[in-house]
């Protein structure tokens, strides 16, 4: 890698063009079938920037037929070689960072988030997820069994087939990545829906795949609506398995659709993660992380750290700290170099954390910095910060996905244990202490699927990420997420004779 004094500055497009509207079916872009299109919003000015194609139930069946003639016995997919699957995917990576300004531009277009984030952020880290899988292909093993009898066994690892996937908007390239990366890697074949508000950066990528040489059908994309485009997807009969990120409230809906199938099921849902700060903790590092925790894209994260609890002892510092610190958050043009936060990523969601925040009002939380919009163009919120929260108030109970932090006061440790999994989410957890005995008795008390000590939104590929209760099914990244995309086969062979 470059040095930092020799690294070149991206040139940033403002209003990157907008190059692939359709939908992407066996490697080839295609209007949909009613030739309709749905619009696509810049949220930092309200303003159109696309009409995309708006796939129906039609679109679905093509797709789906695309993804099943790839998958049938005997085809390039099926008879590739696995480290060449992975070596697709290298590829694949390796043209997403070619195209990096150009699509991090197309991400902050789209999405909002600033241009240093898509560019810092979500661009490597996708990259990085898809070389993650790439090296999977070829290390999948089976077992050979030590059975009883005149028999010899083994177990094969298969992909399940043919993948639906659901995606939402508020990372879309890293969360398609997380997606393909396993579909790929285990041989599957794959119909994706991309988020309704964020398509772009998503069929750009279908362009990079066609240029990758993946086979035709192995990924097809669409862009359309949850209910009819999702919902057929979700109810194909040839659907083996669904994966879907976004809302509890749709997740269920999904689980449920997918069940009467019995399709394998992979959720990523909500959350209202807490963050436990302990009164012995550094605690520059803990406002600082505390704040990132919860501000860092708009809010807008499943495991935003959205119930700050802090020690008694260390509660007034930290809540001023924290207000300080809010304060100078810089909000604004999410292509200024010096913006930390951007839009939120429509009309109804900023609606959705205004009354939220209206209701932390009513409900008695002492508002101390922020809570209302920001001007009258786009769908900016102030940076927010509330103190005082009891455990009882809808701030500190439903998920806001906004910029709005809540900080409420613990005594113990057990107190902030059982406060902390006093939720039906499970999905992240954190805790700043400096005594390692207290991080690990509190880690292993919490109910949730990521616990980060002394940090947050740490999200390596080698990571598993997902949730307990009714913040998900199944793990994604990691070598965990491979199990949900195989199914294991048993194959015993009668013999004459077994030796040891
Ligand atoms: P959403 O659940 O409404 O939408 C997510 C996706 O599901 C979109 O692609 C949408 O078109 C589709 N969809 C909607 N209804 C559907 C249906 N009936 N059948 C099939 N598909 C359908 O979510 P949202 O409100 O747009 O996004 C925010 C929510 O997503 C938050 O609550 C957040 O917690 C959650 N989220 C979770 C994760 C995670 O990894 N756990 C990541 C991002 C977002």
């Amino acid at each position: 890698a470059a040095s930092a004094s020799t690294q070149k500055k991206p040139v940033v497009e403002r209003k990157p063009d907008v190059k692939y509207q359709k939908l992407f079916i066996n490697n080839e872009f295609v209007d949909s079938s009613n030739r309709s299109t749905f619009e696509v919003i810049n949220p930092a000015t309200g303003d159109v920037i696309a009409e995309v194609a708006d796939g129906s139930e039609k679109d679905v069946d093509k797709a789906v037929k695309a993804a099943k003639d790839a998958f049938r016995l005997g085809s390039e997919w099926r008879r590739m070689d696995p480290a060449a699957r992975g070596a697709l995917l290298y590829k694949l990576a390796d043209l997403i960072e070619r195209d990096r300004a150009y699509i991090a531009a197309l991400e902050t277009y789209n999405n909002g988030k600033p241009f240093k984030d898509s560019y810092n952020v979500d661009i490597p880290h996708s990259i990085a997820v898809l070389r993650y899988y790439a090296g999977w292909p070829d290390k999948m093993n089976g077992k050979v069994l030590p059975i009883s009898g005149d028999f010899f066994a083994y177990t094969r690892r298969e992909p399940i087939g043919i993948v639906g996937q659901i995606i939402p908007w508020n990372f879309p390239l890293i969360l398609l990545c997380w997606k393909i990366g396993p579909s790929v890697a285990t041989g599957c074949t794959t119909v994706i829906k991309l988020d309704e508000h964020t398509p772009l950066t998503g069929l750009y990528t279908a362009k990079l795949i066609a240029e990758a040489g993946f086979p035709p059908g192995v990924i097809n994309i669409l862009s359309g609506d949850g209910p009819h485009c999702g919902g057929s997807i979700v109810r194909h009969p040839d659907v083996a398995k669904v994966a879907f990120t976004g809302s509890t409230q749709v997740g269920k809906i999904i689980g449920a659709e997918a069940a009467k199938m019995v399709k394998r099921t992979t959720l990523e849902l909500g959350g209202k993660s807490p963050n436990i700060v302990f009164a012995d903790c550094d605690l520059d590092t803990a406002v600082e992380m505390s704040h990132f925790a919860l501000f860092f894209n708009q809010g807008q994260c499943c495991c935003a750290g959205s119930r700050t609890y802090v020690e008694e002892k260390i509660y007034d510092e930290f809540v001023q700290r924290s207000v300080e610190r809010t304060k100078q958050r810089k909000v604004g043009d999410p292509f200024d170099e010096s913006t930390e936060q951007g839009p939120q990523i429509s009309h109804e969601q900023m609606d959705k954390i205004l009354d939220l925040i209206d209701s932390g009002k009513r409900a008695g939380a002492k508002l101390l910095v922020g809570g209302e919009r920001v001007g009258d163009k786009g769908f900016f919120v102030q940076p927010t910060v509330f103190c005082d929260v009891n455990d009882d108030h809808r701030i500190a109970r439903e998920e806001i996905f906004g910029p709005v932090m809540q900080i409420l006061k613990f005594k113990t440790t057990d107190e902030v244990i059982e406060r902390a999994n006093d939720t039906d989410y499970g999905l992240a957890a954190s805790v700043f202490t400096k005594d390692l005995d207290k991080a690990i008795v509190v880690s292993n008390g919490l109910r949730a699927g990521s616990v980060w000590v002394n940090t947050y939104d740490n999200f390596d590929p080698v990571a598993p990420f997902g949730g307990f209760k009714q913040s998900g099914l199944g793990r994604e990244k990691s070598e965990y997420s491979l199990d949900s995309y195989t199914e294991t086969k048993c194959v015993t062979m009668k013999i004459s004779q077994r030796n040891s």
